[in-house]
């Protein structure tokens, strides 16, 4: 059985884009409107020769803000589960909001090895995003930007230790 790497992070950062980047084929539904991607979707990616499962999680959007602390911290536990790291994915652009600080949390709880990646860094507009990364955390965030392919030999270079 191949390691199990699974992708977390709130709506529209680009967490289905990093999928299709590393399954090679559009297995994820993408959209411009954020939190398309209904279920967990799994896919076999090579990352420059590396082989894992990959899987793409979403639903964060359907949760109750009413109940949203409660419910994250669920959601975050329960796609954990047989996951061997987590890439816990940002808008490097946006910078770190409340949401992700809160998923950080939870992330910091839990026993498995965390890969942070500033998505969308492209460019230079990302960097101030990368620079507020730092403070989540979980060490130097990979830039990457999944949808121009940029940054995957870096991530090569962190997942690689855990898997
Ligand atoms: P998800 O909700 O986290 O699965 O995000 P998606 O993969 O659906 O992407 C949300 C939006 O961000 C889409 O419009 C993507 O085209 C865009 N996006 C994804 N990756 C990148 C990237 O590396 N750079 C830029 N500029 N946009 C991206
Ligand atoms: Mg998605």
């Amino acid at each position: 059985m191949l390691p199990q790497v699974i992708i977390i992070g709130r709506p529209n950062v680009g967490k289905s884009t990093l999928f299709n980047r590393l399954v090679g084929k559009k297995l994820a539904l993408v959209d411009d409107q954020p939190g398309v991607t209904r279920d967990r979707r799994f896919g076999d990616a090579d990352l420059l020769g590396l082989k894992f499962t990959i899987v793409d999680t979403a639903g964060w959007e359907d949760l109750d803000p009413e109940t949203l602390p409660g419910r994250m911290r669920q959601q975050t536990e329960a796609s954990l589960v047989g996951a061997d790291v987590a890439l816990f994915v940002i808008d490097a652009r946006a910078g770190v909001t409340p949401l992700d600080e809160e998923i950080a949390r939870y992330l910091r709880s839990s026993r498995i090895p965390i890969v942070l990646m500033a998505n969308k860094a492209e460019g230079r507009a990302g960097d101030p995003g990368l620079y507020d990364a730092f403070a989540l955390g979980f060490g130097e965030p990979v830039a990457f930007s999944a949808e121009h392919g940029q940054g995957l030999a870096d991530l090569f270079e962190a997942l690689r230790p855990h898997i």
